[in-house]
């Protein structure tokens, strides 16, 4: 068995007061219900063809956040239920979310994914982007934008991922008085997670700490 339910007990024993998303890409439906019926019922999806397969499959009750890179075209198969969309990364994609929002006669959850790694490949909006879409938001009725999601460089060097993790919840705070709606900062991973909670993170996403390692999606 894969799943590391000791892991996984131990890890919400030492989350005070963060949400705890279950990454579960690439993993077979059968390892959700491993942790659902645990009481877990947050997860985390980066591909819309297998979230879409696994939420037809799975409890209703279930979280579903999107995690991954989205593509605007994409956005309608899984705006209907879709929990909470993580990953905004420029208000072409968000007024595409607001849009299939008022479609499906929902508000969507977003959060504004912030570029904070020193690495080029990683999506995200600079500080600039980050304040022209927190400005077209009273535009934008049907998504409610919750905070920022960001990740850190994927790096040895502590230091530097504690400065990027900082400098993300800077950036919460400065728009954080712009609404109440504003109380998610989604940072840390499987091997990061510890110094984002020192940072404030308020929601992890954790995958191969729970799931096991994953086999590259190429
Ligand atoms: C895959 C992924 C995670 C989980 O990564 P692990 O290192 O396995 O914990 C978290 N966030 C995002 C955006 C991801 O794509």
């Amino acid at each position: 068995m894969s799943v590391q339910v000791e892991q996984y007990k131990a890890i919400l024993a030492e989350l005070h007061q963060v949400t705890l998303v279950a990454v579960s890409k690439t993993k077979p439906a059968e390892d959700i219900e491993t942790l659902y019926r645990l009481g877990q019922r947050d997860f985390g999806e980066n591909y819309v063809q297998e979230l879409l397969d696994k939420q037809a499959k799975l409890p209703t009750d279930i979280h579903w956040h999107f995690i991954g890179h989205l593509q605007s075209n994409k956005v309608k198969y899984i705006a209907p239920f879709v929990y909470l969309i993580h990953g905004i990364d420029s208000l072409k994609l968000l007024k595409e979310v607001d849009k299939q929002a008022a479609k499906c006669n929902r508000r969507i959850d977003c959060l504004l994914q912030v570029h904070i790694a020193q690495e080029e490949t990683k999506f995200g909006l600079d500080a600039t982007e980050l304040a022209e879409v927190v400005s077209a938001l009273p535009q934008l009725p049907n998504v409610r934008v919750r905070g920022l999601m960001g990740m850190a460089s994927f790096s040895e060097d502590l230091a530097k991922v504690r400065t990027e993790f900082a400098s993300l919840k800077k950036m919460y705070d400065r728009f954080a008085h712009q609404s109440s709606d504003w109380n998610i900062l989604s940072m840390g991973m499987s091997g990061d997670y510890k110094l984002a909670v020192e940072e404030g993170s308020t929601m992890v996403r954790i995958g191969s700490l729970l799931f096991g390692a994953r086999q590259n999606k190429a």
